[in-house]
């Protein structure tokens, strides 16, 4: 098998949309799992973990991110390799969801019939748009009373200035729902049994005027499916491959991950239309998926999957070539080659060896910190691949010690944690306090308790005197200048580069006014 059977994705939406129910139903469709409800029980077996997932559980949310491989057939027998994604879905912790978005090479947005596009949805469908990462939209739920679905798609076409393609139709939603009707095969699923699932009970017709339809739906559905599926048809764009490719076009499925509608479909679609492992950006070149040797990137690190060793897991992306076991890759971030001895496969719940991994595949790596996110392995040591963004924090604070003797025990830990992804560490150049900077409140908690747990610091966070951040880029003589007026003002980041701590968002754009010749970023592309 190889790189053109591979799909690499990712699920976006804001909590409670049906990421879970859909991600098992669709480990469910690929034979991963036998029983639905696995995914949420993993959250008991991590029990004994460690502390700080004890947040992810007193909170019930997912604060790491995990990958699930399941294999398919496709509609033509051939089978498909997916590697799905898992983005923690809270509004508070997503700064790690925004890098593993840089990993795939599409995403499925689910969106609640009843809700439309919500805040959480936007903010990862942009970080979708900045690089290009076509979507295909799931409109779940249709079981229940939703809004009407053209209102939905217009909402999705407006809000997110795309064009959408319906693909398939409910034949009512709420009480009145009697099935799915396809729009590109003329299959017709329908509820079975006290459940009201998708049991199987389907049928396919010669299209929407076929008179055997009468015979599956009440009178009153099919003159609605017919009156809204010809204005579905013909009031917006039809399917075009190179648009959706581009990230111009969506397709839009209809669907209820609980009652098993529309996932077959969504499934298949994924199989047909979303691209098989992409260029991936880099310096001094792109990188082919068909180059021969291997690149990849890290783009996640995951401690203390066991407490009792210092062991991390880098998620490392494969951008090319064939990885074998125990093959020697050079990281950028040391140079120094190392020796990929027990790389691991995500095969849904279970963890197996990889003996061999393809472009797209994502493989875990156990090392002990000298692993990165940002960091490219390679065979030749002669490429970085880039974009992968730090995002500016929108929460600053200051660092203080309970005990004034553990400074230097602060300083392994904070460079620690933010070579892990936790939290973005900057060294004011005036004073000797650190400012650590999140993008959410939970990372906070995260912070302290891992500070305590792992490195047996006690601190404390304070209000810090700088509300945002940026990065400053320039000529050396504008820096220097900037930094004789600002010097108060001015940071390193943990890789030395200059930062700008701003007290808010107006001095951020009058600095701006007034340094034309600066440039200050709320990303860092590393
Ligand atoms: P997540 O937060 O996005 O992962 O959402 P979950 O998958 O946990 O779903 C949130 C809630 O919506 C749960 O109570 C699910 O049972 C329910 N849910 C998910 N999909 C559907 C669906 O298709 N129909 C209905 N009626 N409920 C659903």
């Amino acid at each position: 098998m190889t790189t053109a059977s591979r799909r690499t994705f990712a699920i976006i939406s804001h909590p409670d949309a049906g990421k879970t129910t859909l991600t098992e139903k669709l480990l469910l469709e690929g034979g991963a799992i036998h029983l639905a409800g696995e995914v949420k029980a993993r959250g008991a077996n991590r029990r004994a973990r460690s502390d700080w997932m004890k947040i992810e559980q007193q909170r019930g949310i997912s604060v790491t991110s995990s990958v699930m491989t399941f294999e398919r057939a496709d509609r033509d027998g051939n089978v498909i390799m997916f590697n799905l994604l898992d983005t923690p879905g809270h509004e508070d912790f997503s700064e790690d969801t925004y890098r593993t978005l840089t990993a795939v090479d599409s995403a499925v947005m689910v969106i609640d019939a009843a809700k439309g596009i919500e805040p959480q949805t936007r903010k990862l469908f942009e970080v979708c748009r900045l690089r290009n990462v076509p979507i295909i939209t799931f409109v779940n739920k249709v079981d229940r009373e939703g809004r009407d679905p053209f209102a939905l798609l217009d909402e999705v076409a407006d809000a997110l200035a795309l064009d959408v393609c319906p693909m398939n139709w409910p034949v009512g939603m709420g009480g009145q729902f009697e099935g799915i009707f396809d729009f590109a095969t003329g299959t017709l699923r329908q509820p079975s049994g006290p459940s009201k699932e998708y049991e199987g009970k389907s049928a396919t017709f010669s299209g929407l005027d076929d008179p055997k339809l009468a015979d599956a739906i009440s009178a009153e559905g099919l003159a609605r499916l017919r009156e809204e599926g010809e204005l579905a048809q013909a009031g917006y764009e039809p399917f075009d491959l190179a648009a959706y490719r581009h990230g111009d076009l969506t397709p839009v499925f209809f669907g209820s991950a609980l009652k098993l509608f529309g996932v077959t479909e969504l499934i298949d679609a994924i199989s047909a239309h979303a691209p098989p492992p992409r260029e991936q950006p880099a310096e001094p070149a792109p990188i082919s998926p068909d180059r021969s040797d291997v690149t990849g990137f890290i783009f996640k690190v995951q401690a203390n999957m066991d407490p009792q060793h210092r062991d991390r897991i880098a998620f490392m992306r494969l951008c090319s070539g064939k990885f074998r076991r125990g093959m020697k890759l050079t990281p950028s971030g040391t140079g120094k080659p190392i020796a990929v001895h027990s790389p691991i496969l995500f095969f849904a719940q279970d963890r197996e060896l990889a003996d061999e991994a393809f472009p797209g595949d994502i493989i875990g790596i156990p090392n002990h910190g000298t692993l990165r996110v940002g960091d490219t392995l390679s065979e030749k040591a002669d490429v970085r691949i880039t974009g992968l963004p730090n995002f500016a924090p929108e929460i600053l604070r200051r660092v203080a010690l309970r005990d004034p003797t553990k400074t230097k025990q602060l300083r392994k830990a904070l460079d620690d944690l933010s070579e892990e992804g936790v939290i973005q560490v900057f060294y004011p150049e005036i004073g000797s306090q650190s400012i650590i900077g999140v993008v959410g409140q939970l990372q906070l908690d995260v912070l302290i308790s891992r500070l305590e747990a792992e490195y047996k610091v006690e601190a404390v966070l304070e209000a810090s005197p700088f509300d945002t951040a940026r990065w400053l880029t320039g000529s050396e003589a504008a820096l220097r200048n900037f930094a004789d007026y600002n010097r108060g003002n001015l940071a390193k980041d943990r890789d030395g580069n200059p930062v700008y701590m701003a007290k808010s968002a107006w001095d951020v754009g009058y600095q701006q006014d007034k340094n034309p010749d600066l440039t200050f970023s709320a990303t860092k592309e590393r």
